[in-house]
């Protein structure tokens, strides 16, 4: 089969565009002269707006087995009665088919690429590449309580099988946090991602009692901390940075380490505060966005959270300039974080891409980009692709019942 050629789309400026895929997945021929061969696979978007797709920075995607589950208990009874003894029982089809549920939510709001920390990281690995989206997956460590040499040989193991998948997966390491892990096995962490270039996930500084804790026991701020350990390097995600100050967040910056905001489940989880945007971009942080997982969301549409991150941002800062609209749409499509992986719509970028409905009534009038920040949701995405493939095509996801199906049979299976 040929490469797919898009004809008729339109640049968010107006401008008529065409796009042609190369075999290799990759974007062949991009501009206004871009036509269609006779007998090639052709797209015609009859006027639909080509955008990059989003990047959601930190998920936990099987997690939407867990959706609608206890969510108004307090956090530590809400792990421990209902997350952690269903965790315990999960298998390898649970967080396939729980995976799968969530990539088709994630291609609805347009989203190309996601950051995954949970269990049987193999298992997302598969549903991942079924599904066409592109991942960077890690398997979670824990070592509190546990066998620590036995957790080390394990992670080893989980890289090696992530680096052995190839394809739209890359391999991560995913230490859970400085309160699930000991410093010994963060220094272990911090070793093997160096050694093995190997980028890590981790939760950092979600509450306040995270960050006494660290003090009290180490002396330090949890992001210098990290520091000392070796842990805050270019190859680091740090998700949340609800807590940070003005030092660590330098501190972040001088080390090119990335912090990916997730405003949903912060307030879900009622953090007591938010990331301080205005300030990581003063201190020249690289930031992206995230959803966090389905149990502490509940959606992963990353369009919804844009908005959310916006109008978070300036209700914090008492300032309606306190984020851009640019700003804040390149945030949500990675661009502001190398390390995330975006792909830019450029000829020799990875042929990832969305198709806007120009007619959605959320984007007909006014600046496209402040629209899809603050007006549109996710039905305004008609058309995903990546790698050259298809996704979806008008809004249609061909899989999309049976993998609801599958879902909810293991949902019910778990006694969720
Ligand atoms: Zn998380």
């Amino acid at each position: 089969m040929s490469a797919l050629v898009v004809i008729g789309a339109r640049t968010p400026d107006g401008a008529t565009v065409g796009l042609r895929c190369a075999p290799d997945g990759t974007i062949g021929d991009l501009g206004p002269d871009v036509s269609a061969a006779p007998g090639e696979e052709t797209l015609d978007a009859g006027g639909q707006v080509l955008v990059p797709p989003l990047v959601n920075g930190h998920t936990h995607a099987a997690m939407t087995l867990f959706r609608g589950s206890g969510g108004d208990l307090p956090l530590m009874p809400w792990l421990e009665d209902r997350i952690w003894p269903v965790e315990a029982r999960l298998d390898d089809e649970d967080v396939y088919w729980g995976t799968r549920l969530a990539c088709l939510e994630m291609i609805r709001s347009g989203t190309a690429r996601f950051w995954d920390m949970y269990w049987h990281p193999e298992a997302t690995a598969r549903a991942v590449a079924d599904a066409g989206m592109r991942a960077s997956i890690g398997a979670p460590f824990f070592d509190k309580g546990r066998d620590v040499a036995a957790m080390r040989t394990e992670a080893v193991e989980h890289l090696d099988a992530l680096s052995a998948v190839g394809g739209l997966v890359d391999p991560a390491l995913a230490p859970h946090s400085i309160y699930m892990v000991s410093e010994g096995s963060l220094r272990f962490i911090a070793e093997l991602s160096a050694e093995r270039e190997a980028p890590v996930q981790i939760h950092l500084s979600e509450t306040k009692p995270e960050v006494d804790d660290c003090i009290g026991e180490h002396g330090l701020r949890p992001a210098a901390y990290l520091d000392e350990l070796g842990l805050l390097t270019e190859r680091t995600v740090l998700a949340h940075g609800v807590w940070l100050d003005d030092e660590e967040l330098d501190l972040i910056a001088a080390r090119r380490a990335t912090i990916v905001s997730n405003p949903a489940a912060n307030m879900k989880l009622a953090v007591g505060k938010i990331f301080d945007y205005p300030s990581a971009r003063a201190a020249g942080v690289r930031v992206g966005l995230g959803t966090d997982g389905a149990g502490s969301n509940d959606s992963l549409d990353l369009l919804a959270d844009l908005k959310l991150f916006a109008l978070a941002q300036r209700h914090a800062a008492s300032d309606a300039t306190a984020i851009s609209v640019d700003d804040a749409w390149a945030i949500a499509t990675g661009a502001k974080a190398p390390l995330l992986g975006a792909t830019p719509l450029e000829v020799g970028a990875s042929a990832d891409f969305v198709l806007l409905d120009p007619n959605a009534p959320e984007l007909a009038i006014g600046d496209l980009l402040a629209d899809l920040v603050y007006a549109a949701d996710r039905t305004a995405v008609d058309t995903v692709v990546v790698a050259g493939r298809v996704l979806m095509r008008g809004g249609e996801q061909p899989e999309r019942d049976e993998v609801v199906a599958k879902a909810r049979e293991r949902a019910k299976r778990l006694g969720l």
